[in-house]
């Protein structure tokens, strides 16, 4: 029979708190951006880093992906608890929903304002859009095509944001009278790029981003977008 070596017990040290606790941070706040169930299943994996998942810079990255822009029936305590976490630790997707709400919900173009630029400058893609959506819906044309023409420069991938956009509002009511007005055309006579229907495609939101005349593209979010007005 063979015999076992026997090695004397030392003292036991997690192999959590071999790494510096920051980038334990940095890696749960990574996880929160991608998955809040994850993050759950993680916090109840241990103590320690339950602890550390409490960390306001987690929930300020954490993605809201799984939550409906507006709950129509109460939820959980849970959840509930989780969202205020949120908004408390500055989470810009908390704001940018609220700033939809704002804008097409309640009319309030000030307060929307307000917090797409602050989600924007926070690093929210989607926000920087809407501000010149916003831009455009208000009558600023100039203005809005050419902030899309500069972050289109800058690589954001506008026919994304615009579907991502319409998503968005098919889950809220669209009550403001601006999508009833607002009509923008090319004055350079482009038809390439006019809409055929109201439901635009996969692929036509990812072929219109490169090289496309920018006003032709911004009329033709605009029209999408009034589309899903409820007026
Ligand atoms: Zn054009």
């Amino acid at each position: 029979m063979r015999m076992r070596r026997r090695f004397p017990k030392k003292n036991k040290v997690s192999y959590l708190q071999t790494i510096p606790r920051e980038l334990t941070t940095h890696i749960l706040s990574r996880v929160a951006a991608s998955s809040a169930a994850d993050l759950s299943s993680i916090k109840q994996s241990c103590q320690e880093l339950r602890e550390i998942a409490e960390d306001s810079y987690v929930y300020q990255h954490a993605s809201l992906d799984k939550f409906p822009i507006v709950e129509w029936s109460p939820i959980c305590e849970k959840k509930q608890k989780f969202l205020n976490k949120c908004k408390e630790s500055s989470n810009p997707e908390i704001w940018y929903r609220e700033a939809l709400l704002d804008f097409f919900n309640k009319k309030d173009y000030a307060l929307a304002l307000r917090k797409f630029s602050k989600a924007a400058e926070a690093g929210h893609v989607q926000a920087l859009y809407l501000c010149c959506i916003m831009m455009l819906l208000s009558g600023n044309q100039r203005r809005g095509v050419g902030m899309i023409a500069k972050i289109k420069k800058d690589g954001i991938r506008v026919g994304l944001c615009c579907r991502k956009l319409i998503e968005e509002l098919r889950q809220i009511w669209v009550l403001n009278p601006l999508l009833s007005q607002s009509r923008l055309l090319c004055s350079k006579h482009h038809n390439r790029y006019r809409p055929r229907t109201n439901n635009w495609s996969g692929e036509e939101y990812e072929d219109e981003d490169e090289d496309d005349c920018t006003t032709c593209v911004a009329a033709r979010h605009i029209k999408l977008i009034c589309a899903c007005s409820h007026l």
